[in-house]
């Protein structure tokens, strides 16, 4: 195949082995409105978790690709920003109707790349889609401010205004639904926008810039360029770039904050997390018991809002053999395959890390209560399979507690009251998702008003705002000020000018003063 024959990055041993399936093929640039092949000699195989055959190869995009990535959104920005919201908004209307249309294609796609079951994969396009559907109301939401007779014959209006090119980065998580936070909102706010999709699931991006194409989107409204570290540095750089929006790790999210940010270019970026579920003895015993194995092996633990940690109080310890026993019955196989509950992640070498987190925690004093590291997949003997972990005798100097293992593995914490529990969850340095779990209001309200996380849930494992409100992670789990979606996700895309008029009848010129006008 053409992309045998390419220079890669990595092992060029491992490359001859590797099994194509039929239907690799190249990820394609998407640069002023076409769809083209990258010059590059450097390529990233993109492999089936669940089978580790490649399913496509991604570019590493030359520097004059991303060039002319710019340059398209710089060209396409000069008339985008003077169409009016409403012609705006019809183009991500048919965009919604067209992915509502195409969910089951994106979330094969998403199953195929990123390995989680189909009915996960279309709750990510779902997710997405909602930004989608929100930004449809960007008329009502890009309302400026108004104040007349600020003085005699003076009035002030505020306008919301766009930034001009905008850049988003994307992890590998969730393929379709992490874009759908970012171009959406930036192109009806009227900038135009660069994706960088991750070079682990680029697919459920190309496949929503055909729907865009379809929807009428003028060329270079939306560009996508692939890579990784250049790619990243390329746009960090950019002196066009004025906004950039990041979802994905610490390590790259900090690096693109402040490199960002010495450019002088607004950063969002959301990074990673450690989700405590806090379990009062209150609690509906079967239903929470439920939710926390959703929360905790849905996706393989690959979500920024999984619970990684339950934090067991008073008697609601006793649990642990229900939880234990409900994880058991979760079934492991590929997530193409009907029935199962959780699949592969996302490659070996983010299996091999999780399976090494385990082994350090159980030396360190972690008791194996479930143990899915040996679990085996017959149809899928090439996956990157972990079964449901449960671990518990574990405290917060744990290796399993201290890293976001991101995978399927629950540590569970015992402790006796819920003011405990509070300081565990607010002495860690993640603030993005929490959850308590009770069937009273007084304790709810407790947690709620002294818990320190951006997304906090009341019997809600998995609280990820809707978007008429706004992604809301803290401390460790977000720099910036601007949160993604909702109204922060557009006062991130828009800048203000405010004016103030006089419009005075018989205006004449008056003696100027030196003096500061107070009105
Ligand atoms: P990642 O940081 O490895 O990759 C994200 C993006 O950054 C990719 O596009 C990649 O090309 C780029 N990148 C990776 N390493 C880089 C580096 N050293 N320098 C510059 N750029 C780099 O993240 P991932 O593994 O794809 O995603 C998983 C992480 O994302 C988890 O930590 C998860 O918690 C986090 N996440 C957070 C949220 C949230 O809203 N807080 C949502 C989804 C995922």
């Amino acid at each position: 195949s053409n992309a045998l024959s390419s220079v890669r990055t990595g092992s060029s041993v491992l490359n001859l082995v590797r099994s194509y399936s039929k239907s690799a093929s190249t990820t394609k640039l998407f640069i002023d409105g076409k769809f083209q092949d990258s010059q590059t000699t450097q390529w990233i195989d993109v492999y089936d978790p669940a089978t580790n055959n490649v399913v496509t190869t991604v570019p590493q995009a030359t520097k004059s690709e991303m060039d002319a990535a710019v340059e398209s959104s710089k060209n396409a920005y000069e008339n985008w920003k003077n169409t009016t919201v409403l012609t705006r908004q019809q183009v991500l209307f048919k965009l919604q109707a067209l992915i509502r249309r195409d969910i089951k294609k994106l979330a094969a796609n998403i199953t195929s790349e990123q390995g989680k079951t189909l009915a996960d994969a279309e709750g990510d396009v779902m997710r997405g889609l909602q930004v989608v559907e929100h930004s449809c109301s960007a008329a009502s939401l890009l309302l400026g401010e108004t104040l007349p007779n600020i003085a005699k014959d003076m009035d002030c209006v505020s306008y919301k205004l766009p930034l001009g090119v905008t850049a988003g980065i994307c992890p590998f998580n969730f393929p379709a639904m992490i874009p759908l936070w970012m171009f959406p909102m930036a192109i009806v706010a009227g900038n135009t926008s660069i994706i960088k999709p991750s070079e682990k699931t680029p697919g459920a991006t190309m496949l929503l810039m055909e729907l865009l194409h379809e929807a009428g989107c003028p060329p270079g409204v939306v560009n996508v360029i692939h890579g990784s570290h250049d790619a990243v540095n390329f746009i960090c750089d950019s002196s066009d770039i004025k906004a950039i929006s990041f979802v994905g790790s610490d390590t790259a999210g900090q690096y693109i904050y402040k490199r960002g940010c010495a450019n002088g270019k607004r950063v969002q970026s959301n990074m990673g997390a450690k989700n405590h579920a806090v379990v009062l003895p209150d609690a509906n015993r079967e239903t929470t018991i439920d939710q926390i194995c959703g929360a905790a092996f849905g996706a393989a633990g690959q979500r920024c809002m999984a619970i990684s940690v339950a934090i067991l109080v008073g008697e609601s310890r006793n649990w642990i053999p229900d939880i234990i026993s409900k994880a058991k019955k979760l079934k492991v196989n590929a997530g193409c395959e009907p029935g199962t509950d959780v699949g592969p992640v996302i490659t070996s070498a983010a299996k091999q890390r999780i399976l090494n987190l385990v082994e350090s925690g159980i030396k360190q004093g972690a008791k194996c209560e479930l143990d899915g590291r040996g679990v085996v997949v017959e149809k899928y003997p090439n996956g990157n399979f972990v079964g449901p972990t449960i671990l518990t005798n574990i405290d917060t100097t744990n290796d399993c507690y201290k890293e976001e293992l991101f995978g399927p593995v629950l540590s569970i914490i015992t402790v006796d009251t819920m003011e405990e529990a509070i300081n565990i969850i607010n002495s860690n340095n993640y603030g993005n998702g929490t959850a308590v779990f009770t069937t009273n209001g007084c304790h709810a309200r407790q947690f709620v008003n002294e818990i320190d996380a951006g997304n906090v849930g009341v019997n809600v494992p998995i609280p990820v705002p809707l978007p008429m409100f706004s992604f809301t992670g803290t401390r460790g789990s977000f720099w910036g000020d601007l949160h993604f979606y909702g109204k922060q996700g557009l006062n991130f895309y828009t800048q203000t000018k405010t004016v103030t008029s006089m419009w005075r009848k018989g205006q004449s010129v008056t003696n100027g003063s030196a003096s500061m006008p107070v009105h």
